[in-house]
């Protein structure tokens, strides 16, 4: 017989849990985990491939492990009056967050989010040895500074996780309780902002709250707005001595030279990459609207996806939606369901599915 996970002598504290897994499923509408369904332009695609392929050339060498061209190409990005010193960049955001929980929290530290919120990072927090503790939201899923600042005072957490805007819910963060949740703890506070670019032009981004922060970390994806989950780049902004903390942890030349030579080179097709960005949202609007329309009851969201209630039975209707070739996320929330802003094409696939089933409660 082979041999089972509980009858190897695995971590105690890794015992019962369940891996990150949303369904991967080749169906023709994907709508299920906030990807941008946009595929990246053609001649953005010829370029990044012709940089991939010289650095393809002195692949038989160690990557630069300061990957310091592209650190540069994030601090322009980001702009903010940022520098390369105070830049970070990962396989993804989640090893990004992975790295500063490794740095600031393990075994005997505590993580402190609002729940629901990402699912990572509780298991970011227990991989890493940290206890998770999830504090609540109010109406809505909504934070008020008074509430976010009381209940982290309460938690004294080593780390406060802080995801502007929310996922699985898109609920927006306003900035004054960023603020007020930093001035309430004494811990490493991090906004994650993997879906900043969705949020409404001229919002202001946590960047900002930099100057004098210290202990605040903002982090940024490639995954969402700039259409590169694949090739997983993940990047954050912070004090430089909290980046020295970061290269403690981290694997030697984690990000290979294709990954850097990719990475640098979308950086420089920044506007076209992000193009897309305008017809997401306006996607994602009607999605709101639509659901609305239908009986059912959109959550606010200033990201690429949609949570929304008043589903009377989510599995049944996740189900349906499957076997019409749509497939979106049951996240667990009683009675709602979340889908993911795609191209005006799938978005009217995932609406007319779900009209024709008519499950609004
Ligand atoms: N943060 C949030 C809030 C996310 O939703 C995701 C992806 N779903 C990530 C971080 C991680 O994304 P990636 O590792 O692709 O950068």
């Amino acid at each position: 017989m082979r041999p089972r996970l509980e009858d190897l002598p695995i971590r105690d504290d890794l015992r019962g849990m369940t891996p990150y897994g949303a369904p991967q499923a080749p169906l023709p509408v994907a709508l299920n985990v906030n990807e941008n369904t946009h595929p990246v332009p053609k001649d953005v695609a010829d370029d990044i491939l012709d940089a991939v392929a010289i650095a393809l050339r002195d692949v038989n060498r160690y990557p630069d492990r300061e990957f310091t061209l592209l650190r540069e190409g994030f601090a322009d990005y980001l702009g903010h009056g940022l520098s390369a010193d105070q830049i970070w960049a990962g396989n993804g955001s989640n090893e990004v967050l992975q790295h500063l929980l490794q740095a600031f929290a393990g075994p005997g530290r505590t993580v402190f989010g609002f729940a629901p919120t990402y699912s990572m990072y509780p298991l970011l927090t227990r991989s890493t040895g940290g206890t998770w503790v999830a504090g609540e939201r109010g109406v809505d899923f909504t934070l008020t500074a008074e509430s976010a600042a009381a209940q982290v005072a309460a938690a004294r957490p080593d780390v406060v996780m802080l995801c502007a805007p929310n996922n699985p819910t898109g609920t927006p963060l306003p900035i004054d309780v960023i603020e007020a949740v930093y001035a309430a703890s004494e811990g490493i506070v991090i906004v994650d902002e993997a879906y900043f670019e969705f949020a409404p032009a001229g919002e202001r981004s946590a960047l900002t709250l930099l100057p004098g922060r210290e202990r605040m970390v903002v982090s940024r994806t490639m995954s969402k707005a700039f259409a590169f989950a694949g090739a997983r780049v993940g990047y954050l902004a912070a004090d430089p001595a909290l980046i020295d903390a970061l290269r403690l942890v981290r694997l030697p030349y984690h990000l290979s030279a294709l990954t850097q030579a990719a990475a640098s080179a979308a950086l420089r097709h920044a506007p076209t990459m992000l193009a897309a960005v305008a017809d997401i949202v306006g996607q994602r609007d009607r999605i709101s609207a639509t659901l609305a329309a239908l009986g059912y009851r959109p959550y606010e969201s200033w990201s690429n996806f949609v949570l929304f209630s008043g589903v009377e039975d989510p599995a049944a209707t996740w189900q349906a939606l499957y076997e019409r070739g749509v497939l979106i996320r049951d996240i667990g929330l009683p009675r709602s369901l979340r889908v993911t802003a795609g191209t005006e094409e799938e978005t009217s696939a995932f609406l007319d599915a779900l009209a024709s089933l008519d499950s609004a409660s």
